[in-house]
């Protein structure tokens, strides 16, 4: 037992979050929620990656395979906050671009950050009266890993 068995253990919670809210009528709450417990996640998870960089230099251990499993996790995590993020982009009416995946207003026509030609957004009725406290002050891509 030791740094790497809870770092296995630990990302359930958020995934759960995240299985629970999608499909459903979105509360934005627990995608925010949701979306924080993956950050801090990936951030502990970086901070692991890290010690295991630096034990395996200073004193020479094999850690290659925890490594490639630190990875594959952070990895994994990061996949699930893109899809986070997508529904909390969804429920604050924003549009994410399909070539370098910022995010733009829903009217805008054009990616801000690339010019690509956005999609015609489909379907609003998820949204919900709750959802309109979504900003871009709390939403922006510097948050995003
Ligand atoms: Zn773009």
């Amino acid at each position: 037992m030791g740094i790497f068995e809870d770092v296995l253990l630990n990302a359930r919670s958020a995934v759960d979050a995240v299985g629970k809210t999608a499909g459903k009528v979105i509360d934005s709450s627990k995608l925010r929620l949701a979306a924080a417990d993956l950050k801090s996640e990936i951030s502990h998870k970086y901070q692991i990656l890290g010690r295991v960089v630096y034990e395996e230099s200073a004193k020479g251990k094999d850690f290659s395979k925890n490594k490639t499993e630190l990875i594959e996790k952070i990895t994994e995590l990061k996949t699930q906050l893109d899809s986070v993020n997508d529904l909390i982009a969804k429920a604050s009416n924003k549009k994410k671009c399909s070539s370098c995946g910022a995010y733009n207003a829903k009217n805008a026509q054009f990616c801000s950050k690339c010019g690509e030609r956005l999609a015609d957004e489909e379907d609003e009725s998820v949204l919900t009266d709750d959802m309109k406290d979504f900003t871009e002050d709390n939403f922006e891509d510097d948050d995003l890993f």
